[in-house]
């Protein structure tokens, strides 16, 4: 029996775009029902800034945490870094929650939500 049959190949393709597709849809209903959204960083796993991605009072913000630079003013991106990789820097900007940029060799994980997670410096950080 031959695995790698042209319909065979043809039913993969099917089942891998339904997938696909199905797993882009649940991401953009997420993301659809983010009324005020934050950007959350995480440095090492641990909420460490939450801000509000659009806000009247502030243009943008800059935090640097000497090894990421963020930019965060109604899109939010890592403006320089000192990884090797520059996959965070590379990622650009994000304005939604479809995808986090990912910072591996410095632990660093930036998202957009809807801001239900607890940061345990609020009280500072305001
Ligand atoms: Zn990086």
């Amino acid at each position: 029996m031959k695995l790698l049959t042209k319909q065979n190949i043809v039913f993969f393709c099917i089942i891998a775009f339904v997938f696909a597709v199905s797993v882009v849809s649940w991401f953009i209903i997420r993301n659809i029902k983010i009324e005020n959204p934050v950007v959350e960083i995480y440095k090492n796993g641990e909420l460490t800034h939450k801000i509000e991605l659009t806000s009247d009072k502030l243009d943008f913000t800059i935090i640097d945490d000497n090894s990421n630079v963020i930019f965060v003013g109604h899109k939010v991106g890592v403006i320089h870094a000192d990884c090797p990789d520059k996959i965070c820097v590379n990622t650009g900007f994000i304005d939604s929650g479809v995808f986090p940029i990912i910072c591996l060799p410095n632990r660093l994980e930036i998202r957009i939500t809807d801001g239900e997670n607890e940061l345990r410096l609020d009280a500072v950080a305001r």
